[in-house]
């Protein structure tokens, strides 16, 4: 993305041409949907628990004492997502602690991983470019802190039944270069996840959670900039295009007057369209990372490794090239049937069927995209094609009589002719009813309509 340098107008000295290219990198965080919490036995369902509070154990309450124990679907979860994007594992890894205060977070210190995450050097390709990927790593969410007002008094209360629930952190190298380009990188992992099985990734509620690390740099230069603006608390793929939008305005304004922009952590206000600062970044050596010693170090065997890549299934991209070049379905319908892998396998008996019968696959895929035919994934094949078929199947009239029996209906119902005249268009259907139902047969209504305009206009 380039952008005309903001011209300031009084001072003058800075009125030169360059422009600013976008260096973006994102972090998503995203909740497994494991059975249990990551180092515990509780629940993990937060978002059903029917009151606060209460899948918790004083391992997730962060009480001094309390062991965790690693939950082995999770890790081997991450480790699946690493493949499908392409990612290196590490056969030794191991979780650390990053030391902070916050008031959702008892212990005083996450569980992360720091210098040995399970997983590295990846790529997720989108229309709009590659984005590598720099790290998978596995952590634990936090509480959740609730501000609310009782008996006139404000007070900020705390849930910990999202305590400790597995939380994946995918990390970008800074490869993205537009705001769509950010979008498109999110909403395909956000694909990914959901596909492989391992996260619901409900946005509203927290369940994926994006950040973006922005900053400009002039065009044509390949170093990375010396500052770097992270905007946090983004929850929809609308808000993380217009947060970096916005940015690119901010930053580039500051630049034009030679100002570097402070390196800080900003929110996003959805009300006022604008990020805002709200603290200034810290670096990694401010959380004291160090190796938890209450986990005792993971090793993989490479035969351990092939497992889980053995049953990571044919993901969206290479099910809509297959598509393609064996059903001829355009990728963009494709992409919309790849929400998850039982919509992948009920889309491909509905091809079949439909190929099998000389159907264009395509504009049944298009039809069922678009709504033009009620279709649910749980609905057999041959159903799905037979419906269509019908929206398509017309009999076959002879021209004639279509225009006599156009005729007689018109003849028998001036009132609604008058109606049309007068501007009220919608009658059209009832003739067309009409007409239909006098031949008992199943003409194609848009030549119909057709027809009875020209047939009206005449009169
Ligand atoms: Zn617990
Ligand atoms: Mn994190």
């Amino acid at each position: 993305m380039h952008l005309k340098k903001t011209l300031i107008g009084t001072r003058g000295a800075h009125m030169d041409k360059s422009t600013y290219t976008l260096v973006c990198g994102l972090e998503v965080h995203a909740e497994l949907k494991t059975a249990s919490k990551m180092f515990c036995g509780c629940t993990n369902d937060p978002f059903h628990a029917e009151k606060p509070n209460t899948f918790t154990c004083p391992v997730c309450l962060g009480m001094p004492g309390g062991l965790p124990v690693a939950n082995k679907k999770a890790i081997e979860w991450t480790i699946k997502l690493g493949l499908a994007l392409g990612c290196k594992v590490n056969l030794f890894s191991h979780f650390d602690r990053k030391n902070y205060f916050y008031p959702d977070l008892a212990k005083g210190y996450q569980i992360s991983q720091y210098d040995a995450p399970f997983c590295y050097d990846g790529v997720l390709n989108t229309d709009l470019g590659p984005v590598r990927i720099r790290r998978i790593h596995l952590e634990e969410d936090t509480a959740k802190l609730l501000h609310k007002t009782v008996n006139d008094k404000k007070v900020s209360l705390i849930d910990f039944n999202r305590s400790g629930v597995p939380l994946v952190e995918i990390v970008t190298e800074p490869d993205i270069h537009s705001p769509e380009h950010a979008k498109a990188y999110a909403k395909k992992l956000r694909q990914i996840l959901r596909y492989l099985d391992i996260a619901d990734c409900d946005m509203e509620q927290g369940g994926m959670r994006l950040e973006a690390n922005i900053s400009l740099r002039a065009e044509g230069a390949t170093d990375l900039p010396n500052y770097k603006v992270e905007i946090k608390n983004i929850n929809s793929f609308r808000f993380l295009e217009k947060a970096a939008q916005y940015e690119i305005k901010r930053q580039s304004e500051l630049l034009a007057k030679g100002e570097t922009p402070a390196q800080e952590t900003r929110g996003w206000n959805e009300e006022k369209g604008q990020t805002f600062s709200q603290r200034s970044k810290e670096d990694a050596e401010d959380y004291r990372y160090f190796p938890d010693p209450d986990i005792p170090p993971i090793r993989f065997t490479e035969a351990q490794i092939n497992d889980i890549r053995a049953n990571i299934p044919e993901l969206p991209s290479a099910v809509t090239a297959r598509w393609l070049k064996e059903f001829q379905v355009e990728e963009r319908f494709g992409e919309m049937l790849c929400e998850n892998r039982e919509e992948v396998e009920w889309a491909e008996r509905v091809f079949r069927t439909a190929k099998a019968e000389n159907i264009t696959v395509n504009s049944l895929a298009s039809a069922i995209v678009n709504k033009k035919i009620t279709a649910n994934t749980g609905d057999d094949a041959v159903k799905v094609v037979a419906a269509f078929k019908q929206t398509q199947q017309t009999d076959q009239v002879d021209p004639k009589l279509i225009a006599s029996t156009i005729q007689e209906i018109m003849n028998e119902n001036p009132d609604a002719i008058a109606q049309f005249k007068a501007g009220k268009t919608q009658v059209i259907g009832f003739f067309i009813g009409q007409v239909q139902r006098k031949l008992g047969k199943k003409v194609d209504a848009r030549e119909l309509q057709a027809q009875i305009i020209t047939s009206i206009n005449s009169k």
